[in-house]
């Protein structure tokens, strides 16, 4: 045939691009973030910031709901001012800043090496995933597992944060912490020359905004823009001045409240004000059940960096022979896993839809919960060895990240992909943005829930992990149920012209 011949992995070349960019930033972005707390906890003798646990999880938890946050205005700016390439490109310059900011060993430029990355990221992100999935055209069966396949881009860029960043970190003598921040920014800066060397293969997907302002409108957007940077440096330089008290401890609550108002109301004006057309409509209310999963299921997985990794240090025999397995080890299963389970993914995905019936975005997000629910069974059972003085095998970490990993890969690329095809065109970049909002709601609830976990009452543990548990099946339930419905929503065609029969 004559028709553009050259895939990457039987998938539209511009993916390359795509997978590339993300892989790196996700290098920069897992990297940092697993320096963090160890980071802002080390004593000033170690080169730290001498913080406390509490202040530092609390600073870690803000960080992370902020950086998904900003994926609001950020796929804003790109569906109305920038577009889509534009909007990656310059995040990711402002990933590369905060970065290299983060590399100089001053405490007070610390923070505005934070607040720099979380604009970039709230710039990149959503807007990276939503063109994804404007390489396929609305019937392309391919977008499932192309999208199975970026999230492997994901993950091979996490593994490679934790390995080069957790490298340099440990090596004090020649390297230390700011080395590893600089690591980071050097990751950024690879993905971004990839990105824009390889630019040409998107074929013109996110050149242009997808629903423009006027020329006037856009002044007005950007100056507005300016006016709120301007007001967050001003409260930034009154915080580190000491002017400003901010107690990040009470207020990551008020962002878990504020966040989740946020999304109702975002995802109401869009379904009300919108414009939308009957069936695009109902295509919103079948991914409202998708955002539901998505933001449960993060509460309860993103344990992983946080109570998990205490049970892992505390309660864990991590020695084989005489060797101690690092607990840092068991942070890298779940990427290892995805790496190693997204192929088979994949392809059950569209071995089910040609052979069987597709299952419905709905129904696997729902499995997707549940499945990650069954792992803190798992930890109910180990956490009952703990709580009676027991140091439990390794196994029952492996078994619970292994569920983790299958749950999340029955729903996390799912939804991308579910997003990607059920928002209208000219929301692309917001829809994506009020995802990634789910993500944010999820690391909060996350840290809030592991707060309640003592590590010195270890007898509370089991009753911690029984309750997600419960919680998720009893959420993962309704939405299996509703999601039969639903699956006739998605299913509806997104032609304007054309009305639901
Ligand atoms: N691992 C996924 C990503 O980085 C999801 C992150 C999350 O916290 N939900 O895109």
């Amino acid at each position: 045939t004559t028709q553009n011949t050259k895939t990457f992995f039987g998938q539209p070349e511009g993916l390359k691009t795509l997978f590339f960019t993300e892989m790196w930033e996700r290098m920069s972005y897992y990297g940092m973030r697993m320096l963090l707390v160890l980071f802002m906890t080390a004593t000033l003798q170690e080169n730290g910031l001498g913080l406390t646990v509490a202040s530092a999880a609390a600073i870690y938890g803000l960080y992370t709901g902020s950086v998904y946050f900003m994926g609001l205005p950020g796929g804003w700016i790109s569906d109305r001012l920038l577009g889509g390439q534009k909007a990656v490109w310059y995040g990711g310059l402002i990933i590369m800043c905060g970065h290299i900011i983060l590399a100089i060993p001053n405490d007070k430029t610390f923070f505005i090496g934070l607040i720099v990355v979380i604009l970039g990221t709230g710039l990149l992100k959503p807007n990276i995933g939503a063109m994804v999935g404007q390489l396929y055209s609305d019937e392309d069966k391919r977008r499932d597992s192309g999208y199975a396949i970026y999230y492997m881009g994901i993950n091979l860029g996490s593994v490679l944060g934790y390995t080069i960043c957790g490298y340099l970190m440990e090596d004090q003598d020649n390297f230390g912490w700011h080395w590893a921040f600089g690591a980071a920014a050097i990751g950024m800066a690879v993905g971004l020359l990839q990105y824009r060397k390889t630019l040409g293969k998107l074929q013109g997907v996110g050149a242009q905004p997808a629903a423009p302002l006027s020329a006037k409108g856009k002044q007005m957007s950007w100056t507005a823009i300016g006016a709120m940077l301007i007001i967050l440096a001003t409260i930034t330089a009154l915080a580190l001045n000491g002017a400003l008290i901010i107690d990040p401890v009470s207020v990551a609550e008020y962002v878990a409240i504020s966040f989740t108002v946020m999304f109702v109301l975002y995802y109401a004006a869009i379904y009300m004000f919108g414009n939308l057309t009957p069936n695009e409509m109902k295509r919103l209310g079948a991914l409202l059940l998708v955002c539901i999963a998505s933001a449960c299921f993060w509460s309860g997985f993103e344990q992983a960096g946080s109570s998990m990794n205490l049970f892992a240090r505390d309660y864990t025999d991590r020695l084989v022979g005489s060797f101690e397995i690092p607990t840092g080890w068991f942070q890298s299963l779940n990427a290892m896993f995805i790496v190693l389970l997204s192929p088979f993914f994949a392809a059950l995905w569209i071995n089910l839809g040609k052979r069987f019936v597709s299952p419905g975005y709905g129904i696997k997000c729902a499995i997707g919960l549940m499945v990650m629910a069954s792992g803190f069974i798992v930890m109910f059972f180990a956490a009952q060895y703990a709580a009676s003085g027991l140091k439990v095998a390794p196994y029952w970490l492996v078994a619970t990240y292994f569920l983790h990993t299958v749950g999340e890969l029955c729903l996390s690329p799912v939804a991308l992909s579910a997003i990607s095809k059920l928002s209208p065109r000219r929301f692309a970049g917001q829809m994506m943005g009020v995802f990634v909002l789910t993500y944010s709601i999820g690391n909060i609830i996350s840290g809030l829930l592991a707060g309640n976990f003592d590590p010195n009452r270890v007898d509370q543990l089991p009753n911690l992990y029984i309750q997600i548990s419960l919680f998720s099946i009893g959420i993962g339930i309704v939405i299996l149920l509703l999601s039969f419905k639903s699956r006739i929503w998605e299913n509806l065609s997104n032609d304007t012209e054309e009305v639901a029969a």
